[in-house]
């Protein structure tokens, strides 16, 4: 139970003690409605902005409410202006607040506490021919209305929960399968999704006649959870094919009748569905669920998304929902899913499982709708791929399926073959009998090893093609569009991770990703993989410890490795920005010419943090045994063969000489060009640099001053400006408390398709937790400096 605060406590926060109660952890301010671990800070909470800000709302609330009277018996005709003559008699008016909605009551705010006295000693008021009551205003406490928690922390508090249920059953097959109970939507959900379905039905067949709505996505694909959005095809088709006879009959018998009348009074007398664009028909949709549909609120058009789409909530329900126009694939999309869960049983335990510990580790489920990370469908070919993969197969690839299916289940979209059969009964069972413990960490391995950056993933084939033979495919067909049968689309949109659509074969479903969430993936099924092979997973503890699946749903940055494989920034070598010398080198081997790129990045970075970002060499870069390790997780997704640590730290290996300063690139410590190794293995140890100031915060101001009139200059563009723009902030912004330590190793990535150098930074000491803002300017400000500086230096040797 929590306490009031104790007396020698309060001895020096006089008056504060009505808002502050002493817990098991510390103390908690109602008011704030915020935990202290201790009296230090709480002396600061009670000093600080929020605090005083609530106490000072709270005191004029409360003189508010004294100097005010709650009036009813009012009605719609009586205005704000009729109330403050009437009660002016009383004492001078400050403010009439009147319910907008019915016009029945009133609180009349007076400039003093008399002139509420004096209406409460009034025995009978009358205006309008209204017998008004008067009475004092109800004093409410005030309380702060916490922010509604986001999804985020909704999900966590979720997981908190699960884990000591999650640790009482028997085996991880039963945990698997529990997580399909947990977050599947119940019978009274999906109910009430069909209410909202067939109510909107009902609206939208007013105004489009013959129109549909159909569900498709995770509210009925088997695998929707109970928060999940509500997706929604509106199927026009009908609708136009009924205009059109309208039309056709208008035009006949004159003009204004229709076959039955129905088209004459519609939207459609206003609209032509055949010539509107997809904008004016989403944004009539829009109007008509802002303005008929009860219940519906928040309604907005994106017309921005792959496909726009309109967005609305159902308020009682709670209910976020999407409806789009020409969305045919996904309900067919949707098809496959249903009917590959139908064929399948284990693959339900299976996806609910990896969504959550997607969703855990910052991989999948983007805030907004868009983002770099996975989505849901993305997630579930992957799943549904690995089980086409296993030894013997889980699931049929999509040509398999096609040829199951019968003649009259034959479907096609856009020009897109989707045949597969309706029932899963025509699908024959599976001949794997791996359980469900064992699907779970064979996907993980297999993930863990999948070359991502140089393979498209086909579920059609259930193979993966190199992706050189997807890119000349597209390009050949490109060539042959005119006589193709597929829509002229060009090839998909090739990224760190493709995976392509089993039916829209152009379509990259994970196109969306940015490289950080493919390694990150990468890095976690590694993580993951490891895991499943330890007791504690296939183990339960007789200890009360967490075990199987518990650890693997940690969320991202809580687990025992830290994640600093993901504080990396990638240069790529891109031939168009390369200095003159270079470019002529080009002819050289690749491995050669790539390491000769390498040396140079890695002189011009360290020229970029010496000079430019005035950074303190605290430690130069070290010859380190063979074999022997540095602290930097040094494992990386590369397919091709890797160089990790800056090379040619100068011939006083240890000590400070700056690789900027070496005269021949070329040459690395004892003379020694650097060499291509296999992966894992490093040769020199990172840099330690430090920095007493914040030289990433406020550059964009302090460069507009510098700049003044003369011509304006993109960030990273110019060295001197960006020399002095440091000098600025160090001049005159103050120091930071302590130092800012961080390690810097750079690693050259030969891959088949590209080379890049991967810069990986680890914070050493950080006590006032700044590293994270300095990382994120130097995701965007190294890569542009350094192709700056690469021409510079090329210029002014
Ligand atoms: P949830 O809403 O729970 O995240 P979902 O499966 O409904 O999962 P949405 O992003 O709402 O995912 O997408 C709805 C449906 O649209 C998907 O189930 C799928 O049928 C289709 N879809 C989504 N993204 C793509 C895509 N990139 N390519 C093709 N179809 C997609
Ligand atoms: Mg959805």
């Amino acid at each position: 139970m929590d306490d009031v605060i104790s007396a020698t406590s309060l001895l020096t926060i006089p008056s504060m003690e009505a808002d502050i109660r002493t817990t098991p952890k510390g103390f908690l301010c109602v008011l704030c409605n915020v935990n202290i671990p201790n009296q230090p800070s709480l002396e600061q909470h009670l000093k600080g902005r929020k605090h005083e800000t609530l106490s000072n709302v709270r005191s004029t609330r409360k003189s508010q409410e004294e100097r005010s009277v709650f009036v009813s018996g009012l009605k719609p005709d009586v205005s704000n202006s009729d109330v403050a003559e009437y009660f002016q008699r009383f004492g001078s008016i400050t403010d009439v607040i009147m319910d907008k909605n019915k016009g029945v009551y009133a609180i009349v705010q007076f400039d003093e506490v008399a002139g509420v006295n004096a209406a409460l000693s009034h025995d009978e008021h009358q205006l309008k021919g209204l017998k008004l009551r008067v009475k004092p205003r109800e004093k409410k406490e005030f309380k702060l209305i916490p922010k509604k928690k986001n999804y985020f922390q909704n999900l966590q508090e979720v997981c908190e929960r699960l884990k000591p249920e999650l640790c009482q059953l028997t085996s991880v097959n039963a945990q698997m399968q529990y997580m399909v109970e947990r977050f599947q939507l119940g019978e009274n959900e999906k109910k009430s999704r069909s209410l909202v379905i067939q109510l909107l039905q009902e609206v939208f067949v007013e105004f489009f006649p013959d129109s549909q709505i159909i569900p498709f996505g995770s509210s009925v694909n088997t695998f929707g959870i109970h928060s999940c959005d509500l997706d929604l095809f509106l199927d026009l088709e009908n609708t136009k094919v009924f205009q059109a006879h309208a039309k056709a009959n208008m035009e006949q018998a004159g003009e204004g009748v229709s076959d039955d009348g129905r088209s004459e009074d519609s939207i459609l007398s206003d609209i032509d569905l055949s010539t509107a664009s997809p904008a004016e028909l989403l944004d009539l949709v829009a109007v008509i669920l802002k303005r008929c549909v009860p219940s519906v609120d928040k309604v907005n058009v994106v017309s921005t998304a792959r496909l726009p789409v309109v967005k609305f909530q159902h308020k009682e329900l709670h209910l976020q929902g999407d409806i789009t126009l020409n969305n045919r694939l996904a309900v067919r999309n949707t098809r496959f899913l249903q009917l590959c869960s139908g064929a399948e049983e284990r693959l339900r335990p299976l996806v609910y499982t990896l969504r959550l510990w997607a969703k855990q580790k910052q991989l999948a489920g983007n805030p907004s709708g868009a983002g770099p990370l996975l989505n849901n469908y993305a997630l579930t070919l992957l799943v549904l791929y690995y089980l086409q993969n296993c030894e013997p197969p889980v699931l049929p690839t999509v040509n398999q399926l096609k040829d199951m299916a019968c003649e009259e289940e034959e479907c096609v979209i856009e020009n897109w073959d989707c045949t597969f059969p309706t029932q899963a009964i025509a699908v024959p069972p599976s001949k794997n009998t791996q359980e469900l413990c064992s699907l779970l960490a064979g996907f993980f391995s297999f993930y863990a090893q999948f070359e991502f950056a140089t393979n498209v993933i086909s579920l059609r084939t259930g193979r993966s093609d190199p992706l050189t033979n997807v890119q000349k495919a597209a390009a050949d067909d490109d060539m042959q569009q005119d006589c193709s049968a597929k829509p002229p689309q060009g090839g998909p949109r090739i990224g760190p991770m493709n995976i392509l659509d089993p039916f829209e074969l152009s379509h990259n479903v994970a196109g969306n990703l940015n490289e950080r969430t493919a390694r990150s993936f990468q890095k976690e099924c590694q993580e993951a993989e490891k895991y499943c092979r330890s007791l504690q997973y296939q183990v339960k503890s007789n200890k009360g410890k967490s075990w199987g699946l518990v650890r693997l749903l940690t969320p991202q940055g809580e687990g025992p490795q830290a994640r600093m494989d993901l504080l990396t920034v990638s240069i790529l070598l891109r031939s168009e920005g390369l200095p003159e010398d270079l470019q002529n080198q080009q002819h050289v081997a690749k491995d050669a010419f790539s390491v000769l790129w390498f040396q140079r990045v890695c002189a011009v970075v360290e020229g970029i943090f010496q000079n430019v970002l005035k950074c303190h060499l605290v430690s130069a870069p070290e010859v380190l045994e063979e074999g022997q390790d540095v602290d930097l997780s040094s494992s990386l997704d590369d397919s091709g063969l890797s160089v990790e640590s800056p090379v040619n730290p100068g011939p006083n290996v240890g000590g400070k000489r700056p690789l900027s300063s070496g005269s021949d690139d070329s040459v690395s410590p004892h003379g020694k060009k650097p060499r291509l190794t296999k992966r894992g293995r490093s040769v020199l140890s990172p840099w330690l640099w430090e920095q007493r100031h914040s030289v990433w915060a406020g550059r964009r101001k302090v460069r507009r001053e510098l700049i003044k009139d003369s011509e304006a200059k993109a960030e990273g563009s110019c060295v001197e400006l960006e020399t002095q723009v440091t000098t600025h902030i160090t001049e005159k912004e103050p120091q930071l408390k302590e130092a800012l330590q961080f390690k810097l190793q750079p690693q050259l990535v030969v891959a088949t398709e590209s080379t890049s150098t991967l810069l990986k930074f680890q914070p050493i000491q950080d006590s006032e937790g700044v590293f994270q803002d300095f990382f994120h300017f130097l995701e965007v400000f190294l890569p542009k400096m350094v192709d700056t500086m690469l021409v510079k230096r090329a210029d002014n040797s």
